[in-house]
């Protein structure tokens, strides 16, 4: 579905990624860990064009979208995202949230968009929220709402980073459990996340990522048991 081909991107001169080489098939749930500022949320925002690579290529399903000639927004229509802030517009309600970029893209009426966010709420229990700005929401609501979010697209695959990351520890299980059910709904997913445990649970890959660089990638079950990397090895060390 996505082949990473010597990827690379630099801020001012200085190389964040160094070449990365990946295949994501339809169907994977990858997992990407690995500490602060190896560049996992750039790779991320690569992949939907939220960064522009300063090299290497990026197809989506064969086509090149590193070209100049690709239309950014087709890619995110089917390439969605979910952040570790949720980033919701504050000034809209929820139900507004979930329906403007459909209906503003296209590819659904109001009325349409509207009976998928209904459809979007009742399936998370937060239909009766529909009309309640963000700010009211708690941080595990937000979460869920940026997430069916990015489902009312109709994506083909999901981006999520750190989705937990900005949580109250009490509420990391309710997103968790969204984002396991769409997993199992056979979405493709890129997961960089802190929560090893979902990690070894829901990935069907696991990659480690330092200095802009994949040192290693496994099945979970291999990736945690045998790492091999002497930089991996310390990482899970700590965190585990
Ligand atoms: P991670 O998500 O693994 O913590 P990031 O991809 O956020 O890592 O960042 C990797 C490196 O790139 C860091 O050194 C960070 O400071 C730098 N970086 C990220 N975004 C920018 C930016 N927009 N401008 C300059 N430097 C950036
Ligand atoms: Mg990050």
């Amino acid at each position: 579905m996505i082949e990473i081909k010597d990827l690379s991107k630099e801020f001012q001169g200085v190389p964040v990624l160094r070449g990365i080489n990946e295949t994501i098939r339809q169907g994977e749930k990858v997992a990407i860990i690995g500490p602060s500022g190896s560049g996992k949320s750039t790779f991320l925002r690569c992949l939907n064009l939220l960064e522009k690579p300063t090299g290497g290529q990026i197809l989506y399903k064969g086509q090149d979208i590193t070209a100049k000639s690709t239309d950014i927004n087709a890619v995110r229509r089917h390439v969605g995202m979910v952040f570790q802030h949720f980033n919701l517009f504050p000034h809209l309600t929820v139900r507004q949230n979930i329906t403007l970029a459909p209906v503003q893209l296209k590819l659904q009426t109001q009325d349409e968009a509207d009976a998928k966010a209904e459809t979007l709420l009742r399936r998370i229990g937060l239909w009766d929220r529909a009309d309640t700005y963000p700010s009211r929401l708690s941080g595990g609501q937000k979460q869920r709402i940026a997430i069916v979010r990015a489902l009312s697209m109709d994506p083909e695959v999901l981006l999520f980073d750190e989705p937990t990351s900005a949580l109250d520890p009490e509420m990391v299980g309710e997103v968790l459990d969204l984002i396991r059910e769409v997993a199992e709904e056979g979405m493709t997913m890129v997961i960089v996340t802190h929560e090893m445990g979902f990690a070894r649970e829901v990935a069907t890959r696991v990659l480690f990522m330092d200095e802009g660089q994949v040192m290693e990638q496994n099945a979970p079950a291999d990736f945690f048991a045998h790492p091999q990397n002497a930089r991996l090895q310390a990482f899970l060390s700590k965190v585990l």
